[in-house]
């Protein structure tokens, strides 16, 4: 079986691994980012391709934050955390003059590919709750773009009219009640002083601090309605949350399950379909590597 080399682009560090989809990771390692540039990023990759050098790979995958335009692959829109990015497609970091093969998705459908597959699920969706909510649609065992590479907002979809302000210029989104940046930014806005805590510490006092259970509350009861209208939308195999947020205990997946299927339609009320991602910060890596198969066909 081919392996490829799969590259994750993270906000503090690139992830990188050789391997296959049905071995799994051959290698795996990061390099954190010292500064945000583009030469500093191409310096990065010049790294990684050293430290790979005596592997056998047959293309690169990479994923980036942020919205890809599509089918070529471009950074658009406004992208606070890699703003030197936008307009350029990942594909400028290979060095000139590689010739293998290199995709590039979004890191959040990647990571839905590489969940779903894992899963063996043709239908799924998956969700990142960390300082953003991420999402993922896989239909048909391929990641779905949209007519333009837009779709999967959900972090986007409104969910609360005329509701708190969200990074994206809208009101009400999910992403501003049920991310850990948005429970930052709610509780700064109501004076408490919890906002600055890490996350750990900032689950483990929701139990004693009745102000700060409800804000926590309030944003997986928003994130419960979205999966459910995810799935009335979709009708997928699992819906597979991941992220910071989901491994570290924000939210709970049994009451997520137990509450979800109230908001379907009748007709559609279903056994408990929402599972934890199980790759953990390998999936951006699995993902792109399982790009690589799909698009050259080597499965
Ligand atoms: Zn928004």
């Amino acid at each position: 079986m081919k392996r490829y080399l799969g590259i994750d682009i993270g906000a503090s560090s690139f992830k990188y691994g050789v391997g296959d989809s049905k071995h799994g990771l051959q290698c795996f390692d990061t390099i954190r980012i010292k500064e945000k540039s583009l030469s500093a990023f191409q310096e990065i990759i010049a790294q990684i391709l050293v430290h790979v050098q005596d592997q056998e790979i047959s293309g690169i995958g990479i994923g980036s934050p942020g919205t890809l335009r599509m089918p070529e692959g471009k950074l658009v829109g406004v992208n606070p955390n890699l703003p030197f990015f936008v307009g350029l497609s990942p594909r400028e970091l290979i060095p000139k003059g590689f010739d293998l093969p290199v995709y590039v998705d979004n890191d959040a459908n990647l990571m839905a590919l590489a969940e779903a597959n894992s899963y063996n699920c043709s239908e799924a969706i998956g969700l990142t709750i960390g300082s953003g909510i991420g999402c993922g649609i896989v239909i048909n065992g391929e990641i779905y773009h949209g007519a333009h590479g837009f779709a999967s907002e959900a972090g986007h979809c409104i969910m609360i009219f005329d509701g708190e302000e969200c990074s994206c210029g809208q009101r009400g989104c999910l992403e501003a009640y049920s991310s850990v940046e948005g429970i930052r930014r709610r509780l700064q806005r109501r004076g408490l002083p919890y906002h600055a805590l890490e996350l750990p510490e900032l689950i483990a006092l929701r139990a004693v601090k009745q102000e700060l259970y409800k804000v926590i509350e309030e944003g997986e009861n928003l994130l419960i309605r979205a999966v459910a209208n995810l799935i009335t939308l979709l009708d997928p195999q699992k819906v597979i949350l991941g992220g910071g947020g989901m491994d570290l205990g924000l939210y709970d997946i049994k009451r997520i399950n137990r509450l979800a299927p109230k908001y379907l339609p009748k007709a559609h009320s279903q056994a408990a379909i929402c599972v934890l991602a199980g790759f953990g910060n390998r999936a951006g890596v699995l993902g792109a590597i399982t790009l690589c198969e799909r698009k050259s066909g080597s499965e």
